[in-house]
Formats: C-alpha cells, sequence, structure tokens
C-alpha cells in the first residue's frame, strides 16, 4: 500500500507500474521468497519452475555470486563505488550491504527500469546519504552515466565496479549485449571491474530452454547464453580468477559435495578488470 502511494504522489515515471502482467524483477522477487510480487508474477514463475524444478536454487546461488563478488572487489581492489544496473528489488545482501559492511564510506548507484524498485528503493534508502536508486533502461548507458544522481556519487576518474547481474538474459541478440557494455566501457577507466552473471541453456538445454519458453510466454523476453556468447561480454577485460564459472562455484565458500550441480543452477557469472 505504501508502495501504491508513492506511485500515486509522483509525478515522475512511476506510472508505468502494472501489476496485471508478469515482470522479470517481480518474479526474481518471488523465487527469492520476497514479498514484492503479484499473481501475474507468481503464476509465471511457477510455469518457470514447472520446466526448471531447481529454478529457485539457481536464483539464490546468482544472488550469493553476488554478494561473494561484490565483497571480494571491495576487499582486492580498492574500488569503493559501484554501479548495480538491474539491481531487482530489495532483497538480502544488497550492494551496498555488503560494500559498507567493509567500508561504510562505499558507494552504490541502483539501476533499474521497473518503477517497483524505485519505489522501494526509496524508501529502503532514504537515509542514506552514499546510497540511490534510479529508473534508468540498460539499454540506453548514456541516461545512466550521465543521470544527475549517478554524478554525485560516482567518480568516473577512478575505477568503478559495474554489475550487470542476472540482467543480460533479458537483452535480445538484436539489442546487442555486448554493444551495451563497450557502450559503459567507455565511461570507465582501467581498473574498473564487470561483475557479471546470465543463465544458460547449454548445461542442461532441455529443462533450461523450458524456463526460456514459460518466459516469453508470459511476455518476459528471455534469451539463455552459452559459455562463448557470456565471455564475449569480458571483451577488453582480463577475467579475475576463477575465470567464468557456474555462479555456485566462482570463488565459493561451502565445499563441493555441499553445492548444487551445474545442471541445478544452469547460470554463468565472472568478474573482469578493465585493461
Ligand atoms: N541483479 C539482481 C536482480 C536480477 S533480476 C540480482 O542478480 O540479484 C533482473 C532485474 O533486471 C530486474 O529487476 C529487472 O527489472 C531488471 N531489468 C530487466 N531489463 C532491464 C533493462 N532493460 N534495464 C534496466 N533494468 C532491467
Amino acid at each position: 500500500e505504501e508502495v501504491a502511494r508513492l506511485y500515486e504522489s509522483s509525478g515522475s515515471g512511476l506510472s508505468g507500474l502494472r501489476t496485471d502482467e508478469a515482470h522479470s524483477a517481480r518474479m526474481y522477487d518471488f523465487l527469492l521468497d520476497g514479498k514484492d510480487n503479484y499473481p501475474p508474477d507468481q503464476e509465471a514463475a511457477q510455469k518457470a519452475i514447472a520446466a526448471f524444478p531447481t529454478l529457485r536454487v539457481a536464483a539464490r546461488e546468482n544472488r550469493a555470486f553476488l554478494g561473494r563478488a561484490v565483497r571480494h572487489v571491495v576487499r582486492e581492489t580498492g574500488i569503493r563505488q559501484f554501479l548495480d544496473i538491474g539491481s531487482g528489488l530489495p532483497t538480502a545482501q544488497n550492494v551496498h550491504q555488503v560494500a559498507q559492511q567493509h567500508d561504510p564510506e562505499a558507494r552504490v548507484v541502483y539501476v533499474d527500469n521497473d518503477p517497483i524498485v524505485l519505489a522501494h528503493g526509496h524508501a529502503l534508502l532514504s537515509s542514506d546519504a552514499r546510497t540511490t536508486v534510479i529508473n534508468a533502461d540498460i539499454r540506453d548507458p548514456q541516461a545512466i552515466t550521465e543521470h544527475p544522481e549517478t554524478r554525485s556519487l560516482i567518480d568516473f576518474t577512478q575505477p568503478v565496479a559495474v554489475l550487470a547481474v542476472a540482467i543480460f538474459h533479458f537483452i535480445s541478440d538484436e539489442e546487442d549485449p555486448a554493444g551495451i557494455i563497450a557502450r559503459i566501457r567507455e565511461h570507465l577507466v582501467p581498473g574498473s571491474v564487470l561483475i557479471l552473471s546470465h543463465a544458460t541453456a547449454e548445461i542442461s538445454p532441455e529443462t533450461a530452454l523450458g524456463v526460456q519458453t514459460a518466459y516469453r510466454a508470459q511476455g518476459v523476453p528471455l534469451t539463455l547464453r552459452d559459455r562463448a556468447e557470456f565471455a564475449e561480454m569480458f571483451a577488453g577485460c582480463e577475467l579475475i580468477e576463477p575465470g567464468i564459472q557456474v555462479v555456485s562455484d566462482w570463488r565459493a565458500t561451502v565445499p563441493e559435495a555441499d553445492r548444487p550441480t551445474h545442471a541445478e543452477v544452469s547460470w554463468y557469472g565472472g568478474v573482469g578488470r578493465l585493461l
């Protein structure tokens, strides 16, 4: 209700909220047992789960990868500014929480094109001057890098960590994920890092393609990609060890025997450092 009120009270861009159709942010929220989802999101996600029974495990592993990657970057690279594109609804271990645990001075700009993310983000972050959330689309990178709120928190003369975690599978081949990354990179100095993850049908084609079909049937374009296509997104970067992995394996903190199988996760992740 508070969110509905926020939408109504704002004249800027929040009118785009549609709760009568499924949306990727709220489907993902449902997969993570969040509360900010509606019946169309739940139904669409259930259909995807029917095709790929471990989808919730996979979403949790993706989220855990994001946390480990941010922790690694903040500890090992000295980077203190984060641009999290396709940030999703606030959940456990949000980027600013992970980064500021290590250094309270860390700054984070969250970016998402779902207005519900903006509304919840404002509610969560209103008291935090080092963190903000903006409504923008990754397909228009300049709108992100030129945004006044981005400019107020991020100094592009210094290295930045850009996250595009679990977003490029919502960008079609025609929309050119690698080209989008290239345009973001124009704003970044060497030593900046890219944290990326992407769902794949390479490991378990039949079940994973069922997810793609289920999402598309609900009007959410999903394009799964293989390791080679994912690796292209790191062009001009050196991969931080251990390179591209299934997300559950990337600097895992639990023994292999306690991790889900690659087929159950079917999601690649990696962190690259710009040369
Ligand atoms: N990065 C988070 C959330 C992933 S869910 C995580 O990995 O845990 C994918 C998010 O990308 C959703 O919140 C969705 O609204 C957002 N998204 C999808 N397409 C987008 C676009 N074109 N521009 C910006 N955000 C987008």
